[in-house]
């Protein structure tokens, strides 16, 4: 794997979600080699992961063609252009699919497949994060449980279960309006916040009182196509030192720059904790910051910052 240049398209939670009596939650950052190709390092507690910065700036990642619920294709990025919107060249981002599906419940037309996608169950929940910042999302059923674990919640519940995805994003803006909660908590806002993660019984307390207000919302709003629900979200074990309340510090360099080398001890969503080589401490990284960046694979280390104690 050594000299391959790679480009990260991110962090990804794909394996079955956790089962009664085992955690079977599983994470890996995707990569993909020049020729388009995908290959994942599986991201686990003690996974060593070095790496060098091979090409300035974020490149484009391409774009999806959705065919049905659990049938989409990845199209590599034709220009192999730079990041223009987000992760995505201009044309990558006008021709994808995933852009129609923030216009689907105000009547926007959708091709067939991803009609098809949109028209599966879907569920709102509730999701706290490790400075007590709380959000509204929905995730399809196939994605039911994996949304959340991407997303890095801390503590969260499912509010409702709707017959399709255009239901669950009318009930989604109904609770942004009238609940308060936003539909987005910044990456970099989470991981400002696993540095110094709350008591877990507080997020829980939050969590549990805006989800019953949003239950509560919900049963008197009327309407059809969804039904309300109380239903907690399983954590997976690979999170839970991240989100416990520990002494750390945010990881010092710049992930867009130079040569990094850790090993993860613990991940929440895209953000890991990590240790440096010769430091007896835990460092927040948030490895969302890759996507979109060229790497090249290797036995390199980060430098070890000189830390204030102050925190001990
Ligand atoms: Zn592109």
């Amino acid at each position: 794997m050594t000299d391959a240049r790679y480009l990260v398209h991110g962090v990804f939670w794909d394996g079955p979600p956790p089962a009664a009596g085992h955690d079977a939650g599983r994470a890996a950052l995707r990569l993909q080699d020049p020729s388009g190709g995908f290959t994942e390092v599986a991201l686990d507690a003690g996974t060593r992961l070095g790496f060098r910065l091979a090409s300035p700036g974020k490149h484009c990642l391409g774009h999806h063609k959705v065919h049905g619920p659990a049938d989409r294709d990845h199209l590599v990025c034709p220009d192999r252009a730079p990041a223009a919107r987000g992760s995505q060249c201009g044309p990558c981002f006008a021709v994808d699919d995933s852009r129609l599906i923030h216009d689907f419940h105000r009547g926007g037309r959708v091709p067939s497949g991803l009609r098809s996608y949109l028209m599966q169950p879907h569920w709102l929940y509730i999701a706290t994060f490790a400075h007590g910042a709380s959000k509204v999302g929905t995730a399809s059923q196939l994605r039911k449980w994996h949304r959340l674990a991407e997303q890095g919640a801390v503590v969260a519940r499912y509010v409702a279960r709707a017959g399709d995805g255009r239901v669950v994003r009318v009930l989604e803006d109904l609770v942004t309006s009238d609940a308060g909660l936003p539909q987005q908590v910044r990456s970099a806002a989470k991981a400002a916040g696993l540095t110094a993660p709350a008591a877990a019984a507080e997020l829980d307390g939050l969590n549990g009182r805006l989800a019953a207000e949003v239950r509560t919302l919900l049963a008197g709003a009327g309407g059809e196509g969804f039904d309300v629900v109380d239903e907690r979200w399983q954590r997976p074990g690979l999170a839970d030192a991240a989100c416990t309340p520990a002494a750390r510090h945010a990881y010092p360099h710049d992930l867009g720059a130079d040569a990094h080398g850790f090993t993860v001890s613990s991940l929440s969503g895209s953000i890991a904790l990590a240790w440096l080589d010769g430091a007896d401490l835990d460092f927040v990284v948030n490895l969302g910051a890759l996507k979109g960046r060229v790497i090249e694979l290797g036995d390199h280390g980060s430098e070890v910052p000189a830390v204030q104690e102050s925190l001990f």
